[in-house]
């Protein structure tokens, strides 16, 4: 039978040795991003945590992530940030900072400036800083794994069961249902769903065949 490689999905993101001493005293703090991996994106609050990065945005998109893949975090969402900025003559940190404190609680615009500020103050350079805001693109070391993950994606391939029963189409009699099938929900109560409504389904043709 085909098995979908298994992995924890909808699961906080750990990230490396240098991220998380650049970034993971910040433990607490949340803002809204736009997260997104591959063509799929969330517009959800992210939260950062003692060993990286949480919260319904990053959960989402871990079912999305893969091992060695980058994902990447608008932290700004509809804010051309480094307007105020260019919009002065006095361009420097103190203006900079003041502007990203207005979208980012203050101690992470602090830290992401000091980090990820432009080279110069030049126009082009303030471009550069916009989209590094707008695209902030983090490579996690891995997941938090099974113990925090709500649920597994991966499991039985869906080609090998009946949609409408989920008997298995080479073992008549055999079942699978819910977590253990490769179909894994988005946050919001799907996953609950899925295991109800697949058990149901299971369990009307298991007692019609009696
Ligand atoms: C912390 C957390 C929060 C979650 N929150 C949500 C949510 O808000 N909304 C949502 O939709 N989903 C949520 N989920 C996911 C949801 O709980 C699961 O997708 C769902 O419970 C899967 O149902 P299931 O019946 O397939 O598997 P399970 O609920 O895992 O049930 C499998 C059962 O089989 C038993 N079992 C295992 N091996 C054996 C064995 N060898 N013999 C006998 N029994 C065995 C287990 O003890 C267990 O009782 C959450 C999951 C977690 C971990």
């Amino acid at each position: 039978m085909k098995i979908i490689e298994p992995k924890p999905a909808l699961v906080p993101l750990v990230l490396t040795a240098i991220d998380q001493s650049n970034y993971c005293d910040l433990t607490g703090l949340s803002t809204e991003v736009i997260a997104s991996a591959k063509k799929q994106s969330f517009r959800e609050k992210m939260l950062i945590t003692h060993r990286g990065l949480s919260g319904p945005a990053i959960l989402q998109i871990s079912s999305y992530w893969n091992p060695g893949e980058s994902i990447l975090i608008d932290l700004a969402p509809d804010h051309d940030v480094t307007k105020p900025i260019r919009s002065t003559n006095v361009r420097n940190i103190t203006v900079a900072r003041a502007a990203f404190h207005k979208l980012l609680p203050s101690r992470m615009a602090t830290r992401w400036l000091e980090l990820n500020g432009p080279q110069s103050w030049t126009n082009k350079d303030l471009a550069d800083l916009e989209s590094r805001a707008h695209e902030w693109k983090i490579t996690p070391a891995g997941t938090e794994g099974y113990e925090k993950a709500e649920v597994t994606a991966g499991g039985i391939d869906t080609n090998e069961l009946s949609g409408k029963t989920m008997e298995c189409r080479k073992v008549p009699g055999l079942y699978f249902i819910g977590e253990v099938v490769d179909v894994t929900g988005q946050l919001g109560g799907f996953n609950f769903q899925w295991a109800w409504a697949s058990g149901a389904a299971a369990a009307v043709q298991f007692s019609a065949r009696k």
